[in-house]
């Protein structure tokens, strides 16, 4: 870490670099190594969620909707996990679609979007070398709500972002992790930002309606 840098989340003087997404997202290979990103946090910012990252890495991988990374990482390392941890576990059952029986597993939402949060606050940082001081609604085609369609709004930001300036792409492991950050207004805060994990899991991060002056 250089002298003199501030935490991604709240700007407080820096004590240590943080990797986003965490290295358990990526598999032990150099190969998809390459460049990870990191950003300064300060102490109170970079506490240990290790086993929130494993498990968020572990429900990503298990929906098979990703590549061949996606599966190994599944079968190596999301099975020993789930092994020496119970509280790994997801809930998993089957219901009624409009489709026919389906089955679906249960994952902790607060969880989930914590760290997804916390991923979309650093490559916000990471670009704008400012902490993105709003509060941040994740939304993704994969995940199944009970208190909104999914479909309206992944709709209505697919239209966006056929729109929108493309402000950057990052990584250098687009097989396990890339992003691109869109602006949707004058502002740099008013950015929305896709993140892809393993080619096809799709997780939108964008400011929820109303947090313009909110502090974190
Ligand atoms: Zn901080």
């Amino acid at each position: 870490m250089k002298k003199d840098e501030y935490c991604y989340m709240c700007g407080m003087q820096a004590t240590s670099d943080e990797h986003v997404p965490a290295r358990c997202f990526f598999p032990k290979d150099e190969l998809y190594r390459k460049q990870l990103i990191t950003v300064p946090s300060c102490f109170k910012h970079n506490e240990d969620t290790s086993l929130d990252d494993e498990y968020v890495r572990n429900a990503i991988c298990a929906e098979y909707s990703g590549n061949h990374i996606a599966f190994v990482q599944f079968k190596n390392k999301a099975m020993k996990s789930l092994a020496r941890n119970p509280m790994m576990l997801f809930p998993y059952k089957e219901f009624q679609s409009p489709k026919g029986p389906t089955a679906a597993f249960t994952i902790d939402r607060n969880r989930f979007d914590r760290v997804l949060r916390k991923i979309a606050y650093a490559l916000f940082y990471d670009l704008y070398k400012k902490p993105w001081n709003r509060r941040l609604m994740i939304i993704s085609r994969q995940l199944l709500y009970s208190d909104f369609s999914p479909d309206a709004v992944v709709g209505i930001i697919a239209d966006l972002e056929s729109k929108l300036p493309e402000v950057t792409k990052q990584g250098q492991n687009p097989l396990v992790f890339r992003s691109t950050i869109l602006k949707s207004g004058d502002r740099d805060e008013d950015s929305i930002i896709r993140m892809v994990f393993y080619e096809g899991f799709t997780i939108w991060a964008m400011t929820e309606i109303g947090s313009s002056n909110y502090l974190l």
